[in-house]
């Protein structure tokens, strides 16, 4: 049992819950344009035919996840999963564990050491560069769908010479835009049907204003203006029916309801799917980092079941499921799992779990592999011109 002072799982969760309530009454009465995209848009003709997705947590333990008292959190990775998988149990951070730098880290196969929060993009090449300069692939090809706030756009290409925004991805974060709907629906005044509208405009208000959704610091930003008006206009299709339906609440939820959106609209060969419930974690609640475990096992597992019966993705796709990194250990200087930035094993150490197409047989591989590793053997996956990166090629996923 731990002990949480001043109860900050009721504060966050009264926070979310009154904020989502307010956005549904108010989203209720507002017709967002329905797209008439059919089909999965145009893709550049190289490549292997093969897709990728992959799907990274925020920073989970070990003792959390794939240890013998950790496997009660993910019932899906371990029941469901685990035994049709290719699965590294030890998959090793060793650079900044710090998110953008971690991230940066496992799409560029280099150790990343910019700006914490995204202000620098990564200094070599993502994937999505080299897959879209090296196969002439559409942009409509490569997306990033996160939920993690220490993210921004400038994930999704990088400062290369000779590469850059021109080959970067599609970068989307449906929280941020959910509240940027919320924003917009206010200043338009476009709802109707609600007997305490300016109450609950009040309400939003004061809580956009305060950034305070979910107690994390959201606010408004441009990333909407950023997109094509098409795939705008789809992700805020999906966001409003998220927020209609009244249900998941989960940060997360909306992530997986989005990508799920553009993998049917779009049919990405490249998508990187970024879950972060398991932050909550920087709060001090364990309960509600073991929460965000469990939704993220089972919105995994939900990745896996939607590729295998979207004829997109069925037979010719390879899901990685991975953290970014661990937690620190109990008992550590940094306050254990609420950080990640102890340089020990704990917060080091994580594993990787490879399905679908690439794996030729089911097995554990007990060989440490890096995080940088996987960059140059996705890339090979997908047909790209070989990279230079750090990593080396896993050579049991086959190309
Ligand atoms: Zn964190």
């Amino acid at each position: 049992m731990r002990v949480i002072s001043g109860n900050p799982e009721a504060t966050i969760d009264r926070s979310k819950r009154e904020f989502l309530r307010a956005a549904m009454a108010l989203l209720a009465g507002l017709g967002l344009p329905k797209t008439s995209l059919a089909g999965g848009g145009r893709h550049g003709a190289g490549g292997s035919g093969q897709r990728v997705v992959m799907v990274v947590f925020g920073g989970v333990r070990r003792a959390e996840t794939f240890s013998p008292q950790g496997l009660v959190n993910i019932p899906h990775l371990s029941g469901d999963l685990l035994p049709q998988s290719l699965f590294y149990r030890d998959a090793r951070n060793e650079g900044v564990t710090a998110h953008f730098n971690a991230i940066s880290s496992i799409l560029t196969g280099n150790w990343q050491r910019v700006d914490d929060w995204g202000k620098l993009a990564p200094t070599t090449p993502t994937l999505f560069e080299q897959f879209r300069k090296g196969l002439g692939a559409a942009q409509s090809d490569t997306w990033v769908v996160a939920s993690n706030k220490a993210l921004t756009n400038l994930i999704g290409a990088s400062s290369a010479a000779d590469y850059g925004p021109p080959y970067g991805a599609n970068v989307v974060f449906p929280k941020q835009l959910m509240v940027a709907a919320v924003a917009n629906a206010l200043r338009a005044g476009r709802s109707r049907n609600m007997a305490d509208r300016e109450k609950i405009e009040a309400e939003l208000q004061s809580m956009l204003e305060a950034g305070n959704y979910e107690g994390l610091g959201w606010s408004v930003f441009d990333a909407a203006e950023r997109l094509d008006p098409r795939v705008r206009a789809t992700i805020e299709e999906a966001i409003t029916s998220f927020v209609r339906s009244g249900g998941p609440t989960s940060g997360d939820e909306l992530t997986f309801l989005v990508s799920r959106e553009v993998m049917r609209k779009f049919s990405p060969r490249l998508l990187v799917v970024i879950f972060s419930d398991v932050e909550v974690a920087h709060f001090g609640s364990y309960a509600m980092h073991v929460g965000g475990i469990r939704t993220g096992d089972r919105l995994s597992y939900q990745m896996w079941q939607e590729i295998q019966t979207n004829p997109e993705y069925k037979g010719r796709t390879t899901m990685v499921v991975m953290p970014e990194f661990g937690r620190d250990p109990d008992g550590s200087t940094t306050n254990g799992f609420f950080n990640h930035r102890g340089d020990t094993e704990s917060t080091r150490g994580t594993w990787m779990m490879a399905l679908g197409a690439a794996v030729e047989k089911p097995q554990i591989v007990e060989r440490p592999i890096r995080h940088v590793d996987l960059c140059a053997t996705l890339g090979d996956l997908l047909g790209c011109p070989p990279m230079d990166t750090q990593g080396a090629r896993l050579k049991e996923l086959r190309g």
